[in-house]
């Protein structure tokens, strides 16, 4: 036998998570293709790569905190991709990897379900690998975008590189710079701040946040984050991390299977998924 009998797909990560595997297994069901998803705990990225080409493994989703030291551990790094400066989707095409970014067009559609982001000002907070797609994706959409982050010196960095990217004003401050909150109607955390491993503390004072706002947390373990609830708190719009992790699969499934993602299956399995989560 000299192919496995189903197409592997999977995610690396150091902090494994169930949900991405739940969304684009019941895509497959939805379709009747006979592949299979596994979340691989991994430490070590280059041998997880090698052991992606040995094994014939079709396509990786790249988790924290491996999104930027992949890209030069990859044969090719799609356009989107290198502008952006980070890789979340690896696609096994016979042995030869090539890197894309569904982060970016999957945080532009979270957002859209709510609030078309043209023209408007949206605070991005993290300088990471997933803040640099969010921004990247929220300006070429046409936000106008202020990067803030723990380390200052990253946010001015991302949003130098944005700017020069997409000839865009990215403006950039330090995470303590409350203006920054105060003239945003958007405000995104792309941080890991508020995960359950990591402190689970919002990044943000509840007072910076109004009613009149919309506040997307990328993070999707929990999903009703430290910062959702300050914002719900308070009156405002809030999106979670499922909305952008559900976008941004489907742009997945469909590099990995050569097939439109049956949307309505992946949705379905992230509402089980959060019951689930909160029951
Ligand atoms: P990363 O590259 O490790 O970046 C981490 C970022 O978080 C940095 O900006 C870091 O600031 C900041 N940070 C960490 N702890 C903090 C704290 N206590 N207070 C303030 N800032 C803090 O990670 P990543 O790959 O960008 O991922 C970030 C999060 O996004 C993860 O939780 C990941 O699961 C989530 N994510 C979600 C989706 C989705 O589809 N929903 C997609 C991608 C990622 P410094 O620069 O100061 O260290």
């Amino acid at each position: 036998m000299d192919r496995l009998p189903v197409t592997l797909c999977g995610s690396l990560s150091r902090y494994p998570v169930g949900l991405g595997a739940a969304m684009h297994e019941a895509g497959y069901r939805a379709l009747g293709l006979g592949f299979a998803y596994v979340p691989f705990p991994c430490e070590d990225l280059a041998a997880a790569l090698s052991g992606m080409r040995a094994l014939g493994i079709r396509g990786l989703g790249i988790s924290m905190p491996f999104k930027i030291e992949i890209l030069p551990l990859l044969d090719a790094v799609d356009e989107l991709a290198a502008r952006i400066g980070a890789v979340n989707t690896v696609v096994n095409d016979s042995g030869r990897l090539t890197g894309y970014n569904t982060d970016a067009v999957g945080a532009v559609l979270a957002v859209e379900e709510v609030i078309p982001p043209r023209g408007v000002q949206v605070t991005v907070i993290g300088a990471g690998g997933a803040a640099r797609a969010v921004a990247f994706g929220l300006a070429s959409a046409g936000a106008r975008v202020c990067v803030v982050n723990r380390t200052e010196r990253s946010a001015h960095e991302l949003a130098r590189s944005i700017s020069a990217a997409l000839g865009a004003d990215v403006s950039a401050g330090p995470l303590s710079d409350l203006a920054a909150f105060a003239n945003a109607q958007v405000v995104v955390n792309a941080t890991s701040a508020t995960m359950a491993d990591r402190g689970a503390l919002s990044p943000v004072p509840a007072v910076a946040l109004r009613r009149d706002q919309v506040v997307m947390d990328i993070v999707y373990k929990p999903i009703r984050t430290t910062l959702l609830a300050q914002a719900a708190d308070r009156g405002a719009r809030v999106i979670h991390g499922g909305r952008m992790l559900l976008h941004q699969a489907c742009r997945q499934f469909e590099l990995y299977t050569g097939r439109p993602a049956p949307r309505l299956a992946l949705d379905a399995a992230l509402s089980r998924f959060i019951a689930g989560d909160e029951s």
